[in-house]
């Protein structure tokens, strides 16, 4: 451990935004403590190898194997290490399994936030702590949706994520620790897994161009999506934790597009049409659904100085070039506030 290096712990480092961040703060020059539940992911061995070989990294990489339902490990971990920032990005994240995996998420997403948070007050040590928060929990509430509107949850997971964020706010309003909720709205990359629907299309269009495919079966494609790039919100999570008070942030692109749009995006950028390749798919309808989601991130753009610069349609070319790429190294986020 360096000497007065500032100390990160992330749990979910080998997610999506966990493996952003833990690069972000791998340059700022933190050493990085990272809860896994396997060493043998291929996103969590890119950034293994990101931290040894880059020469950019000031800080160093720390692997701790646990699950984020272990109170043991997590109290432990909080107790050895002693970090000055906690990140808590794991989580069952995909909404559709919520439906299939109530009591796991559930349990994931709201019972483990609440263990972790009575491990922060039972170490007694002072950190600052960020919880993703979801613009699921808004739900039905009618869009633009900033820090202040309604929650109505639709799904399990919105359910749990609104639990976790009430308890986050009770942490930092009754007991005056430092707690900051994030409300991502829907943040992409080329690390997303299939099962989300931007990197479906990304995916599908690279393989349709390849000619291994034909068409893309899609369900509901006028829904209506706030779509940004996931460096850029990591970013956002980390400058929540460098303002002098804690608070609750939206971060969203204030962009609406449909999925149609990203679809012909997607399409687009490597020279196809939507229209000759996409099927509509009763099948892949949601139940329930947030017909619209688009946020207004006023309060993060304000006191954060943080906004969204990578639009939807840039964000669509991003994927798809790295799926036509074929090549599956850890990629370096092009951004400026990155260098
Ligand atoms: P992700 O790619 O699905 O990453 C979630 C991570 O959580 C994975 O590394 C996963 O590890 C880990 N995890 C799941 N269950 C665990 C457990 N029981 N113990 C320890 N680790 C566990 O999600 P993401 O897109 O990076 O999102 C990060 C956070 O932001 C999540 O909380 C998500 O709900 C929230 N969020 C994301 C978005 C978005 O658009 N991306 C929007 C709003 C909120 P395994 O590989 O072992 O499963």
């Amino acid at each position: 451990m360096g000497q007065n290096r500032r100390r990160a712990f992330i749990t979910g480092i080998n997610g999506q935004d966990g493996s952003y961040l833990a690069q972000l703060l791998l340059l700022k020059g933190y050493d990085v403590y990272g809860l896994t539940r396997s060493r043998r992911d291929r996103t969590l061995q890119q950034i293994e190898l990101f931290a040894a070989g880059n020469d950019g990294v000031r800080g160093g990489l720390h692997l701790i194997d646990g699950d984020l339902r272990d109170r043991n490990t997590v109290l432990k971990t909080i107790e050895d290490v002693a970090p000055t920032e906690i990140y808590n990005l794991a989580s069952q994240s995909n909404v559709a399994r919520s439906f299939s995996e109530p009591e796991l998420t559930h349990e994931v997403n709201y019972l483990a936030v609440s263990q972790l948070i009575d491990a922060i007050r039972a170490s007694g040590i002072h950190t600052r702590f960020f919880q993703a928060s979801s613009s699921e929990m808004f739900g039905l509430t009618k869009p633009p949706q900033n820090e202040d509107s309604p929650f109505m949850p639709q799904s399990p997971y919105a359910v749990a994520k609104t639990g976790a964020h009430v308890q986050v706010k009770e942490m930092r309003e009754s007991f005056g620790l430092f707690a900051v909720s994030g409300i991502a709205f829907n943040h992409e990359s080329p690390r997303r897994p299939e099962a989300f629907v931007t990197r479906k299309i990304s995916s599908a269009v690279a393989s349709i161009s390849r000619g291994q495919a034909e068409t893309l079966h899609l369900g509901n494609i006028e829904a209506v999506r706030d779509w940004g790039y996931a460096p850029e919100y990591v970013e956002g999570m980390w400058r929540s934790l460098q303002h002098d008070e804690p608070n609750d942030y939206v971060f969203a692109s204030e962009q609406s597009h449909t999925v149609r749009d990203f679809a012909q995006f997607a399409f687009a950028a490597a020279g196809l049409d939507w229209r000759d390749h996409v099927v509509h798919d009763d099948n892949l309808e949601r139940a329930h659904d947030m017909k619209a989601s688009v946020g207004d991130a006023s309060r993060a753009r304000q006191v954060l100085g943080w906004s969204a610069t990578v639009t939807t349609q840039e964000l669509a070319g991003i994927m798809v070039d790295y799926d036509l790429s074929g090549n599956d190294e850890v990629d370096v986020p092009r951004l400026d506030s990155w260098s």
